[in-house]
């Protein structure tokens, strides 16, 4: 993988305006942490020193507890500002972006540092920011930092890490999934600027985001990879709007988007106008897990992964079956495909850092692994928990048990509800991001060599691919 962080150090040194006329650089939020001027060489700090004043500084700052508040699909406005405001401290402290770039607001640090931090911050409360959080931190932010302009990042980054801007993806539409290249909201040259129109569907955490990362197609008259430009789109933008969809679970993560007239700038382009499948292919390298081995976040969105199984032992005790010998023989199935899940999780972290050039093929690997493994696991969790996982008290959005057939109520968090819950969504990760078809074709092609698919559109303009797909669809009525 492409170390980014190099990259952009060497850049800003040649770039040193801020963009905002005055040339003095001071985008970055001035309560900062560290005090030494952007983008001037500092020395890095001793790890033991760093690690000991880091600990001091959780010890006496954050509170002890579960990493996570949030569940999916919350929608709790307090629980979304109080992971702000502590994303914020921990950036004037500067524990946040240890490894991000010093120019935008990070530490410039190794990962060691960021490993250290983790290590001390481990018990106590990290910044969640649910979903959103998850897609600002490990994919946008990260795909920014490979392809933005300098006066992009310098706009942006500081305000990502102090929690200020939560950046959601908007990329798939009503008829454009897996064929990504196939989008058709538009953005059109108008005066200085431009003008977005189209829909955008499943974006998840849409409707508390601050903006999102839009691909519209921008040239209708070549190959449909080549005309396409990302937007930095603000989602309270005149003529946004966002409609959240009701999933099976209750909860209502998914958001589409409707554009009208959205006026947007040149400042608002993430990368070259027309060379959006470029950044395209990082970002979905970013969402398959190709970034496993860039250590990047200060906010947790993850489950701790150590221990045998536990959820499922801690289901198995609620259901009262934990010495049930089927059971036992389930839960070792699902802690053997975790530690073979985790180790080849490692080794495809360890094969992208030495060949950064397949990274975005070998991340099909990781995405597939759990494509494949979720639903597994969370079958094996139906069986374990029988009737304790299909029937729910449900709670209500202040967290009070409540009345079923109110559809702003969503299951508890005991052992059951949560595996059934688990039932619902196991089939996420086989479909977002790319399904795991996609995946297959993106190994078969990239990485075993096999034959491409035959493609009957991808060398023809994009306006001649829809014109003649309007005239094989009339001439089938
Ligand atoms: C949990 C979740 C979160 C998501 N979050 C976001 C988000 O934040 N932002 C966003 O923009 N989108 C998001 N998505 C949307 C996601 O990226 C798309 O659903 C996905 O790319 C598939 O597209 P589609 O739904 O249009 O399915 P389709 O592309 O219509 O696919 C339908 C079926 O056809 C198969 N298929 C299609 N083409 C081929 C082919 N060439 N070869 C073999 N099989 C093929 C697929 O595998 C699938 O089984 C999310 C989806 C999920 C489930």
């Amino acid at each position: 993988m492409r170390d980014i962080a190099a990259e952009h150090d060497s850049d800003a040194a040649a770039e040193r305006d801020d963009g905002d006329g005055d040339g003095d650089g001071d985008n970055r939020a001035p309560e900062h942490g560290d005090s030494a001027a952007p983008g001037r060489e500092v020395p890095a700090p001793a790890l033991d020193e760093y690690r000991a004043r880091a600990r001091a500084w959780i010890e006496a700052n954050l509170e002890r507890g579960q990493v996570s508040g949030l569940r999916r699909g919350d929608t709790d406005p307090a629980a979304i500002a109080a992971g702000r405001a502590l994303q914020r401290r921990l950036y004037e402290a500067g524990y946040a972006g240890i490894t991000w770039p010093r120019e935008y607001g990070g530490q410039g640090l190794g990962p060691e540092y960021e490993r250290a931090f983790g290590q001390e911050a481990r018990g106590y409360r990290l910044p969640d920011l649910g979903i959103a959080g998850g897609t600002t931190f490990g994919v946008c932010a990260m795909t920014m930092l490979a392809h933005a302009s300098a006066d992009f990042l310098r706009r942006h980054i500081p305000r990502i890490l102090a929690g200020e801007e939560l950046f959601v993806q908007f990329f798939s539409e009503p008829e454009a999934g897996s064929d990504l290249a196939g989008v058709r909201t538009r953005a059109v040259r108008s005066g200085d600027g431009w003008v977005l129109n189209g829909s955008k569907i499943w974006s998840s955490g849409a409707y508390y985001a601050d903006w999102g990362m839009c691909l519209a197609r921008t040239d209708w008259d070549v190959p449909k990879h080549r005309g396409l430009t990302w937007f930095a789109v603000p989602v309270t933008a005149p003529g946004v709007t966002v409609e959240r969809i009701r999933q099976i679970t209750g909860d209502a993560e998914f958001c589409q988007e409707f554009f009208d007239d959205v006026v947007l700038g040149d400042g608002d382009v993430i990368g070259q106008v027309n060379d959006g499948w470029t950044v395209a292919q990082t970002m979905l390298m970013f969402e398959r897990g190709g970034g496993l081995s860039h250590g990047t976040r200060t906010t947790r969105t993850t489950r701790a992964s150590t221990g045998v199984a536990p959820d499922l032992v801690e289901l198995a005790r609620a259901a009262g079956r934990l010495a049930d010998p089927l059971t036992r023989d389930l839960i070792v199935r699902a802690h053997v495909d975790d530690v073979a899940r985790r180790a080849l999780l490692g080794r495809l972290g360890a094969r992208m850092r030495t060949d950064p050039a397949q990274a975005l093929h070998l991340a099909s690997y990781a995405k597939l692994v759990s494509g494949v493994h979720d639903p597994i696991r969370a079958d094996i969790a139906m069986r374990i928990g029988g009737a304790d996982a299909v029937n729910w008290e449900t709670m209500g959005a202040d967290g009070a048990h409540g009345d079923a057939v109110n559809r702003d109520e969503r299951p508890g968090d005991s052992p059951g509800p949560k595996a059934a819950v688990g039932f619902l969504n196991s089939r996420f990760m086989s479909i977002a991001g790319g399904t795991n078809e996609m995946q297959r074709n993106s190994i078969g092609e990239r990485v075993l060599g096999l034959p491409r698919e035959p493609s009957f559109d991808s060398g023809k303009p994009f306006r001649e691919v829809l014109r003649d797909a309007r005239g094989w669809s009339s001439a089938r009525e």
